[in-house]
């Protein structure tokens, strides 16, 4: 048996996210990096808060999203290169300008747009946001010189935090490009995706399917969105609406809203289902899914205080200024996918207290594989830049840090208390070998023998007639929890 094995599950959320513990400090705010559709899913949540009897989703101080034609299921885009004689592994970069490129040590793979959107996922094809319409701030390539960013900010929050970045060196900027090249392709661009996602909800239909979220954008919307707290729609309701039909987003909102831990988000990033849900009042899932309902037009009026009342007049959404930027560091531009401002506005949020962490993606031990991220300082940030072309159910990570991660703080700083730190070391460093694929030496049953006497000793001494029991019954994670929560 491994230590680790000993501590869950309360370790359970650090193995995931081993990179955060370094410190006993919960992380109170966060800023979040994703794609427009996972924006959508963050900003629903948090316009449903009350109704979702959920607090966490307020603590996503900041929203940064990323300019998104589409993205690429992992096995698919698997798939293209090995059909294409080429490894994911030779892969050193991922992006698309004008076609998908990969570029490698022998030079460049290049794939049409035409041929790569074959293997695109399904959903995207429904989408209507092009540049994160309701993030605080957005970034992408288009519509900026090469190793350049185009910067949106929407938000009060938003704009403060990129004119802070270019005051304080973070950030360089040049003009605006209003012309061919400049905003009026990304203009083009955004109106393409906008129609086309109108026209593949029609063909759609023709087939018997139902592409709800882009029925529900206004105000009348909010009726049915409440009646979806309802027993007639839960998980099966949703697999059967969103995730059969081939319209989930793989964000991962369903699983975060789940008190009851019916939903996991699999490898392919699609949710399913564990076990039955017995609820009779609930219906989370499927109101906070981005894809039964998006009442647009509500959300927008809560976070900006007016509404569109046309898309097509406002095509890049709602927004105060937009800047051309790169990031002042060379190490950051270099390391980063375009111009490296989501990474130098991340780093400028963190080194000014603005948030405690920030979510992103990283490569898993599958190169390109995307995998949750959460960093806490430049290095994690820097490790983490860089654009890959499929998603990760963000949403869950991001709940995790601000929920899970509290509690595991309490949990740290009463273990370092206690003098058991040294075994919570050994733990995290069993768990980061394990997750490398390292080998990792069990402890003998005379060790874990000695630790477990150990830690009941500590526990003996301090416990209440409650958590004695639980220690009496051998239930050694329950008295800890209960013990944290004393605190
Ligand atoms: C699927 C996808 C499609 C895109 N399509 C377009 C497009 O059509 N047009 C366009 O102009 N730009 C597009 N982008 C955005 C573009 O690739 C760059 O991410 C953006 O220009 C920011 O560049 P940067 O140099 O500032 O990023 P960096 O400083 O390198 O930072 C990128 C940040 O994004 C995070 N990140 C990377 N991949 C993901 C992901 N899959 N999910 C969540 N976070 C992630 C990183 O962890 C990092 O924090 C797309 C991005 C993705 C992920
Ligand atoms: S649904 Fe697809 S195209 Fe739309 S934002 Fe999400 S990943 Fe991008
Ligand atoms: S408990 Fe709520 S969130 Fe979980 S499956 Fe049931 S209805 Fe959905
Ligand atoms: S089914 Fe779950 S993962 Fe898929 S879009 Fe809806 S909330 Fe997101």
């Amino acid at each position: 048996m491994l230590l680790k094995d000993f501590l869950r599950p309360s370790l359970e959320a650090l193995i995931e996210e081993s990179n955060v513990v370094k410190e006993d400090k919960p992380l109170k705010s966060l800023a979040y990096v994703g794609m427009p559709c996972q924006i959508q899913a963050v900003r629903k949540a948090q316009f449903f808060e009350a109704k979702s009897r959920q607090e966490w989703p307020r603590r996503i101080k900041v929203t940064l999203g990323l300019f998104c034609a589409e993205s690429f299921p992992y096995r698919e885009l698997v798939k293209l290169v090995e059909s294409k004689g080429m490894s994911m592994a030779k892969i050193k970069k991922w992006d698309i300008k004008g076609k998908l490129l990969g570029y490698h040590d022998g030079g460049v793979l290049k794939i049409s747009l035409k041929e790569a959107k074959k293997y695109a996922r399904e959903n995207c094809h429904y989408c209507l946001d092009y540049t994160a319409e309701l993030a605080d701030i957005s970034v992408g390539a288009v519509g900026s010189p090469r190793g350049w960013n185009t910067v949106i900010t929407r938000t009060p929050l938003g704009l403060a935090i990129v004119e802070g970045a270019i005051r304080e060196g973070y950030l360089e900027t040049k003009e605006v490009n209003e012309g061919e090249g400049g905003l009026a392709l990304l203009r083009k661009l955004s109106k393409r995706k906008f129609k086309g996602a109108w026209k593949n909800k029609a063909k759609k239909e023709e087939k018997g399917a139902k592409v709800m979220h882009l029925d529900t954008t206004h105000e009348q919307d909010m009726e049915k969105l409440l009646s979806q707290m309802t027993v007639e729609h839960r998980i099966d309701e949703l697999l059967r609406d969103v995730v059969e039909p081939g319209l989930c987003v793989t964000c991962g909102a369903c699983e975060a809203s789940c008190a009851e831990k019916i939903i996991k988000i699999d490898e392919d990033g699609m949710p399913q289902k564990l076990k039955d849900c017995e609820s009779t009042d609930c219906g989370r899932c499927y109101a906070l899914c981005p894809r039964t309902t998006l009442p647009i037009d509500l959300i927008e009026e809560h976070l900006f205080g007016s509404r569109r009342y046309q898309f097509e007049k406002r095509i890049l959404g709602q927004y105060i200024a937009i800047f051309t930027c790169r990031a002042a560091s060379g190490r950051i531009r270099k390391r980063g996918q375009d111009g490296g401002v989501a990474t130098a506005l991340l780093k400028y949020m963190l080194d000014h207290g603005i948030v405690d962490a920030a979510i992103s993606v990283t490569q898993g031990e599958k190169p390109w594989y995307p995998v949750n991220y959460v960093s806490t300082t430049g290095d994690d940030l820097f490790r983490s830049a860089g654009t890959i072309y499929s998603t990760a159910p963000t949403i869950v990570a991001a709940k995790r840090a601000l929920t899970q991660h509290e509690e595991f703080s309490k949990y740290y700083s009463f273990l370092k208390s206690k003098g058991f730190l040294p075994e919570l070391e050994i733990a995290l460093e069993e768990a980061a070998k394990a997750k490398k694929g390292e080998e990792v030496v069990e402890i003998d049953e005379e060790e874990l023998r000695r630790r477990r006497a150990k830690i009941e000793a500590v526990l003996q001494r301090i416990s209440k007639p409650a958590v004695k029991m639980m220690i009496e019954q051998g239930k050694h994670e329950k008295a800890i929890e209960m013990l944290v929560k004393e605190k």
